[in-house]
């Protein structure tokens, strides 16, 4: 589920719980991102360029610490997300646990 949509009651982010296993603030625009032109292709694509900001999270506090980030760089962050959030940090952290430990355990066997 999402709890924040870009643009939807103004929002900066677009957060997420992202059905692999963490928390995303997809496409973060506190991320820097360069335009390269790939002449072979005549494509091109956008590349992070450093400082390279964590956008994928394990923890629903770690998320929240992120949203603090944005808040003080100015974007809009939805209270509805920040509650949301919280009131679903708690399943929600066990669902990434249980959802990583998972897939360690496949891998190995
Ligand atoms: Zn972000």
């Amino acid at each position: 589920m999402s709890y924040a949509r870009f643009g939807s009651g103004g929002s900066d982010v677009y957060v997420f719980l992202n059905a692999r296993g963490f928390l995303d603030c997809c496409s973060c625009i506190l991320q820097e991102r360069e335009w390269v032109y790939n002449e072979d292709s005549f494509l091109g694509y956008w590349e992070d360029v450093e400082p390279i900001i964590q956008n994928q999270f394990k923890t629903t506090q770690e998320m929240l610490d992120h949203l603090r980030i944005h808040q003080e760089a100015g974007d809009l962050i939805c209270q509805d997300t920040i509650d949301e959030l919280i009131e679903d940090q708690e399943e929600n952290d066990q669902w990434i646990v249980e959802y990583n430990e998972s897939r360690k355990d496949s891998s190995q066997t």
